[in-house]
């Protein structure tokens, strides 16, 4: 976590600072050290939140975004309590998600969150796998006849392309398949300015979808898009 209870403030990892976690109240350990973002951990290694994932600076540039308030909330629902990413002003749920993550986990988060709750992916990792497609060749023909949704919605000469809300489609090599089944709204940031919204197709070899400007994103979901500028500058300007 980016945030731990510090005399009852949420306060940020700093060098030999103990801090309180804010879902089990046990002791956290500040971690500050020069590869990994700066972060709190619990004394044995144990992780009271088992959807959590390690902190990276990808998560504190989004958490930042949209603040220290709305970032890493407690959410109960059924005696079931969870730390939220990001729970945006007017009520959503923002999970973030770095590294991949079974199906099981992909569906309890869902229905603990119910219907207000967006996933934001990073997609760094796997934009290699990634191809732009206009249209499928051949070769691709014979691979979709695999899939369990009817590739020819998908051509460009289709009639629902024509009516201007085809977007983007890609072939996705190595796709990864846990998220084949994903009943929220989705967006894969690529390290680029727009976030790419999937439509349909989410971890199968293609998906169509389209690009949503991060700043309309942010202003949408209650965060500072200049603040999220400003975080990108000082990486960017950081030597490695
Ligand atoms: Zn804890």
């Amino acid at each position: 976590m980016i945030w731990a209870l510090v005399e009852n403030r949420k306060i940020e990892a700093k060098p030999k600072l103990d801090g309180i976690c804010p879902l089990c109240r046990k002791k956290v350990i500040s971690k500050c050290g020069e590869i990994y973002v700066w972060h709190w951990a619990h004394v044995k290694d144990e992780n009271c939140d088992t959807w959590s994932e390690p902190e990276s600076a990808w998560h504190k540039h989004w958490k930042a975004t949209f603040g220290k308030e709305n970032s890493e909330v407690l959410i109960s629902k059924d005696s079931e309590t969870h730390i939220a990413d990001i729970l945006t002003k007017n009520q959503i749920v923002i999970e973030l998600q770095n590294s991949p993550i079974s199906k099981s986990t992909i569906r309890e988060r869902e229905d603990f969150y119910g219907e207000r709750m967006i996933w934001l992916i990073n997609g760094e990792e796997f934009r290699v796998n990634l191809t732009v497609k206009d249209e499928w060749d051949d070769q691709d023909s014979i691979e979709l006849k695999s899939l369990p949704r009817k590739p020819i919605r998908w051509k460009r000469s289709a009639p629902e392309v024509k009516k201007g809300i085809n977007g983007e489609f890609f072939k996705w090599k190595f796709p990864r398949r846990s998220w084949k089944d994903v009943q929220r709204p989705l967006f894969i940031d690529f390290g680029e300015d727009s976030l790419f919204m999937v439509k349909e197709g989410m971890g199968t070899t293609q998906i169509r979808g389209v690009y949503i400007k991060k700043e309309k994103f942010i202003k949408k979901y209650g965060g500072d898009f200049s603040f999220y500028i400003q975080i990108q500058k000082e990486n960017q300007d950081q030597p490695l």
